[in-house]
């Protein structure tokens, strides 16, 4: 995953295999992760949300 800095102290993710962009403050709740759950304290088994459900 690549890593942006976002304003304040949040970041958001870009899935370089599928492109996908995860918000920190948004979370992906239409795919089962909550808001304000930092990238890093997802399981490493989850490429990212898209990849995971793809
Ligand atoms: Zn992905």
């Amino acid at each position: 995953m690549k890593k942006y800095e976002c304003s304040g102290s949040d970041y958001v993710y870009e899935c370089q295999d599928c492109g996908y962009i995860y918000d920190e403050n948004l979370g992906a709740e239409h795919k089962d992760h909550p808001a304000r759950v930092k990238w890093h304290e997802l399981p490493d088994s989850v490429p990212c949300p898209d990849c995971l459900f793809r």
